[in-house]
């Protein structure tokens, strides 16, 4: 398998890696972007979303927990009741953000879990008694469904419980076995799935429909244009030409580190990213002026846009984070005319930002001249 470095950016995929970067900045800060790519086969949608594990930090957790409960936030039901120093005592330990893979043949328990009724009552430690399933261990990660429109259609009773993890953040999953109390566990994860909107079921949207406003971002892959690989093959001989050392010594794996690293640096002053009131004023005008209907789309526009300045290395939001990423964001709530009018209003009020202004003195002199 290729390294995430490795794979090939054009323009039928750019916007996917741009938002699969977003959204490992966004758990890692604990706040899921929910993605949703959409494109025929052999667009490498499946092979880039798994190839983005190779991205995913290290995060801290109870020792040995499986629902990788923080150290300072137990929540799971084994450690919920434990003090910081009670947690402390049981120990810390750096594991990899959890990544996990939901096939469209799943089924409720092993997506969710099971009670283990063999040991009940095991009322001095219940923890004991459950099985967590994919949905509960992949908190504060990855959770990737491959062909999700398959799943829909497949199985309404699990893409439920995913409803339930996506309708709010942070989301929760229930474990229920018949005769026994349902348990239920709060999760946070960033759900990533991909879909081919011209094979069957069809387009995710008609299979379910509640589940298309809960992803943040909607990317739609091309194949790349002929174009594109001929250009990047002229720039690579080029490249070649100019600098040898550059393509024989470019190495994947340094360029992983580079590209870890720089996620980690960001994610460590995202808090500090400003949006000004200027923009947040913008974000309601776009929800109230093109009847948006949803207040996701707000909180992805602010989410987003904050995401994007960080990835830029920017301390403060621009217009221009907001109108790369009001695409991704729009696509699937919106009409394309509506899109296009949206992308217009920003780029109008992109223009009278940077219309040059002059300076007063001068304004003067030209009045005085004038008259
Ligand atoms: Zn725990």
């Amino acid at each position: 398998m290729k390294a995430y470095t490795e794979l090939v950016r054009h323009g039928g995929n750019q916007r996917l890696f741009q938002a699969i970067e977003m959204s490992v900045l966004a758990t890692q800060v604990n706040r899921p972007l929910h993605i949703h790519a959409e494109g025929a086969r052999g667009t490498g949608k499946t092979t880039l979303f798994r190839a983005a594990r190779d991205l995913l930090p290290l995060i801290q957790r109870i020792r040995g927990c499986r629902y990788n409960c923080h150290p300072l936030q137990p929540h799971c039901p084994e450690h919920f009741h434990l003090s910081p120093e009670e947690a402390a005592e049981i120990g810390i330990e750096q594991v990899p953000m959890p990544f996990w893979e939901i096939s469209s043949g799943a089924e409720i328990s092993t997506v969710a879990g099971s009670i283990n009724v063999h040991n009940f009552p095991a009322a001095a430690h219940p923890g004991a008694s459950i099985l967590p399933g994919i949905i509960p261990r992949a908190n504060r990660g990855i959770l990737f469904i491959d062909d999700i429109n398959q799943l829909a259609a497949a199985s309404p009773a699990v893409m439920k419980i995913i409803l339930e993890v996506m309708a709010a953040k942070p989301g929760r999953v229930q474990i229920e076995q018949s005769g026994l109390p349902t348990v239920q566990i709060p999760v946070q994860v960033s759900v990533w799935a991909a879909s081919d909107p011209d094979g069957f079921p069809g387009p995710l949207e008609r299979v379910c429909k509640t589940l298309i406003d809960c992803f943040d971002m909607v990317i739609r892959l091309g194949r790349p244009q002929e174009r594109d690989i001929v250009q990047q093959l002229l720039q690579q001989s080029q490249v070649y030409r100019t600098n040898p050392r550059q393509v024989i010594f470019n190495d994947p794996l340094i360029l992983l580190r580079q590209q870890q690293r720089k996620l980690r640096a960001v994610a460590g002053v995202f808090d500090q990213i400003r949006l000004s009131d200027a923009l947040k004023n913008m974000i309601a005008n776009i929800y109230l002026d093109f009847g948006l209907q949803s207040l996701r789309a707000v909180e992805a526009m602010e989410l987003g846009s904050r995401l994007q300045a960080a990835l830029q290395n920017r301390q403060q939001v621009q217009m221009a984070d907001l109108a790369a990423i009001i695409p991704l964001i729009l696509a699937h709530r919106v009409s394309l005319q509506t899109l296009e009018k949206v992308l217009a209003y920003l780029d109008y009020a992109q223009f009278i930002e940077a219309r040059p202004t002059l300076p007063a003195k001068l304004e003067k002199t030209e009045t005085h001249i004038s008259t």
